[in-house]
């Protein structure tokens, strides 16, 4: 049996990335940075055609829906 480490293997993609859509994964055309913070940032996404309220800081994703807006 092979001792799989698994650390962060995805170097290049530590610099940007293209911030997905909570709901279905799709890539926006939102380039986040990996010290970008983004509050309460309206992401539309053209798949879902639906806009969700995101946080974004130090590429960690945390969806900021209200239920009752
Ligand atoms: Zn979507």
């Amino acid at each position: 049996m092979k001792a799989k480490k698994k650390d962060m293997n995805n170097e290049q993609e530590k610099t940007s990335l293209w911030l997905p859509c909570p709901k279905c994964g799709a890539r926006s055309k939102i380039k986040i940075y990996e010290d970008t913070v983004l509050l309460h940032f309206p992401l539309y996404c053209t798949k879902c055609k639906k806009e969700t309220k995101l946080g974004v800081i130090k590429f960690k994703i945390v969806v900021s829906d209200e239920p009752d807006a």
